[in-house]
């Protein structure tokens, strides 16, 4: 896999606030690459860097191999921007909004492989004010591949949608990786970066604190599940202790919550354990760490506080 998009040492700062404080990453060709953190983290002002739309006040940009500072023309011609707000024309149908985008380019995609691929041919000749969030969205997203883009960013595209509605844009996003193309998509919803994206770049305060698959980032910071049960009658705590690879034990009036690397076998062992000494095990839940933890773990607050 080649390099699309690599980044050294990149900083900016609006007065005292430092958005973007020193970050590398490197974006492969071809991958579903996400930048996950909380509000003001530095996603936006990362982003609009890497387009050529913002001028960092040090670091290295290069977009397949062509540096930002001195290739901004055709950097842009390859690539395809999703703004976190696209502001349209409400005079304007769908296929009119769509029209007047790509008679920004000299090349342009066929306006009908564009609505067929946000899935609004129904809503081809309705004025854009008429679409739900969720068709906005999709449209917002169509824009941005009218120059057919081998890069494509996309800002917060799911922000403020229910899950059908955001299911329906990863579907068009993950398309987009099976057509070949590059996706760098900035999002504060942990189910999303973890279910979309390859490899995840966890932004925190303007730097990237940790990076990598959202499977191997889990099994680096919280390698452990927590398994929550009651038991009625309630056992000792130290006697839930014992059970295999129980790590920790929180007992509260007959409830457990209980942490361990070995999920599975822990699991049995609650089970067999309430067997043996003749109580009943309900109500049993069984939750993998998630990225949520990962942040947690390493800044002690949570993505979205
Ligand atoms: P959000 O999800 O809210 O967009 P973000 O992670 O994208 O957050 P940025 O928008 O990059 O974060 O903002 C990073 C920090 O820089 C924030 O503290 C923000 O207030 C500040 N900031 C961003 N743009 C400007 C600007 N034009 N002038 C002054 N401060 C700015």
């Amino acid at each position: 896999m080649g390099t699309a998009i690599s980044v050294s040492d990149l900083r900016k700062s609006y007065g005292d606030i430092k958005a973007v404080d020193g970050i590398s990453l490197e974006v492969f060709e071809g991958e579903i690459f996400g930048i996950l953190g909380p509000n003001g983290a530095g996603k936006t002002t990362t982003l609009e860097m890497i387009e050529t739309l913002r001028e960092p006040d040090a670091g290295e940009i290069t977009v397949l191999g062509m540096d930002t500072r001195s290739d901004a023309r055709a950097i842009k011609g390859i690539i395809g921007v999703q703004l976190q707000s696209t502001v349209f024309i409400d005079e304007l149908t769908v296929r009119e909004t769509i029209d007047f985008f790509a008679s920004f380019y000299d090349r342009s995609l066929p306006v009908d492989s564009l609505i067929a691929r946000a899935e609004l041919g129904e809503k081809a000749g309705s004025r854009v004010n008429t679409l739900s969030g969720g068709q906005s969205k999709r449209l917002s997203i169509a824009l941005a591949l009218v120059n057919d883009p081998s890069i494509v960013f996309l800002d917060e595209p799911t922000t403020g949608l229910d899950p059908q509605a955001r299911r329906s844009i990863w579907e068009m996003i993950e398309s987009l990786r099976g057509q070949g193309k590059t996706v760098i998509v900035t999002t504060h919803y942990i189910e999303e970066a973890e279910y979309l994206c390859d490899r995840v770049a966890v932004m925190d305060r303007g730097k990237i604190i940790a990076l990598g698959t959202p499977d191997r980032l889990i099994d680096e910071h919280v390698p452990y599940s927590v398994i929550t049960f009651r038991l009625d009658p309630p056992l000792d705590p130290e006697l839930v202790g014992g059970i295999h690879g129980v790590k920790s034990v929180a007992a509260e009036n007959g409830s457990y919550r209980v942490t361990t690397p070995v999920p599975q076998e822990t699991l049995i062992g609650i089970v067999a354990a309430a067997h043996e000494h003749g109580v009943k095990a309900e109500d049993i839940n069984m939750k993998r760490a998630s990225l949520e933890d990962v942040f947690l773990k390493i800044t002690g607050r949570r993505i979205r506080d």
